[in-house]
């Protein structure tokens, strides 16, 4: 038995029967668009959760995590929100969005969570989890869920019954995700194409500035604001727009003078420029045109530092310091405001690449950060029957 194995023996007094994994994400371009009619590009990548489940006799779901003390439980009749439930929430929110949406479950689960996913860094370990547990479900209790149901479901659960708002693209990254290639995704209609994104010795590293998050939530609500403004003021000049990713960047000039507000009209500026970025980056990626996919990474970056206004000192620095230790490309990841950031770096200098970055940042802002090459891999998945 292994550490993990053993741990479920010892919490549940039964061996584990089942293990299962889902993967983690990165968007390498197309941020903070999700939420206004976007188009982006998120990836999976092998920062993994892990689950080992059994079956029990009773009606009980039972949740550890290696990253908490204690276990949860609740029964399947009885699974309301209650915010005492914690972490355990997105887990037995998953099996009550289920039941509402008409599945029946028969007996309980005993479920142990691990993950090497950092929790709160912006790769998504939330999506991860609640993608995790809605394939297990599917798998154990045959339901026959496709990779669609299980974006809909895992978004239905952190937004109605964890009451979080956020769009679909973390949870239809990971749910969705396939061995070297990126989803572009749709944010406004949910169509979504795969496309390759074998780009030979360069390899995305993620960039992990460990800054404590602080401000996330709120700043992240003060753009949706913002953005929420703004989209009103200009269906007045332009009645035929939903979301203000319709708007192109030709029209900017116009803009400025309806918003006649110069904060809002950069944060309207980065939504344009932004979702036009991710067209370029696409056909650059088609024929894998290095220069180009570089000076679009730099761009977005610059666009959320300076226009959006989401990076600040940590992500500022890390993004900087990558490119002098020789990535060609770099930029923030995720909502911002510390998290994580990505690089494109060749293989070939990893060690010394990481080394650099890592030493230059420690000296600039006091914390070690945690650097490592990731590869770009497919969805949730049956690990193995123990
Ligand atoms: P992100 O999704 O960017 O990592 P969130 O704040 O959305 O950040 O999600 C982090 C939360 O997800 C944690 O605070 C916890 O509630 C839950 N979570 C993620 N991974 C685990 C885990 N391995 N064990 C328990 N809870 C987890
Ligand atoms: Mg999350």
């Amino acid at each position: 038995m292994n550490k993990l194995e053993t741990l479920f023996k010892e919490t549940y007094k039964v061996n584990p029967e089942f293990e299962y994994s889902a993967p983690s994400r990165i968007n390498l371009i197309g941020e903070h668009i999700d939420y206004n009619g976007g188009m982006v590009l998120p990836a999976a990548i092998s920062r993994y959760i892990k689950a080992l489940v059994s079956k029990r006799n009773d009606n009980k779901i039972c949740f550890k995590s290696t990253a908490f003390e204690g276990v949860l439980e609740r029964n399947l009749d009885d699974l309301k929100y209650d915010a005492k439930y914690d972490w355990a929430n997105y887990g037995f929110g998953i099996f009550q969005t289920l039941q509402d949406d008409g599945y029946k479950f028969k007996f309980g689960l005993n479920i142990l969570i691990t993950s090497n996913i950092p929790l709160g860094s912006g790769l998504s370990s939330s999506a991860a989890f609640l993608d995790l547990i809605c394939f297990i479900a599917s798998d154990i209790y045959n339901l026959n869920l496709t990779k669609d149901d299980i974006v809909k479901e895992s978004v239905k659960t952190e937004n109605v019954y964890c009451g979080l708002k956020c769009g679909i693209m973390d949870e239809a990254a990971i749910a969705l995700g396939e061995e070297n290639k990126c989803l572009y995704l749709n944010c406004n209609n949910f169509t979504y194409k795969k496309i390759n994104l074998d780009l030979g010795n360069y390899k995305f590293v993620v960039l992990q500035t460990n800054k404590p998050r602080k401000l996330t939530e709120s700043k992240y609500n003060e753009r949706v604001d913002e953005c929420n403004k703004a989209l009103n003021i200009l269906k007045n000049h332009y009645p035929s727009i939903n979301n203000l990713c319709d708007l192109k960047p030709e029209m900017l000039n116009d803009i400025e003078k309806y918003l006649n507000d110069q904060i809002l009209f950069k944060r309207v500026r980065h939504c344009i420029t932004e979702n036009d970025r991710v067209y370029q980056f696409v056909e650059a990626l088609k024929i894998k045109d290095l220069n180009k996919i570089s000076s679009l990474l730099k761009s977005s970056h610059d666009s959320l530092k300076n226009d959006y206004e989401v990076t600040g000192l940590h992500l500022d620095t890390i993004t900087e310091e990558a490119i002098k230790a020789g990535a060609i490309a770099s930029r923030m990841t995720g909502a911002g405001f510390g998290g994580c950031a990505i690089a494109l770096v060749d293989e070939k200098i990893f060690d010394d690449f990481a080394n650099k970055t890592s030493k230059a940042y420690e000296q600039k802002t006091g914390i070690t950060p945690a650097i490592y090459m990731v590869d770009i891999v497919s969805g949730p998945k049956f690990e193995r029957k123990l």
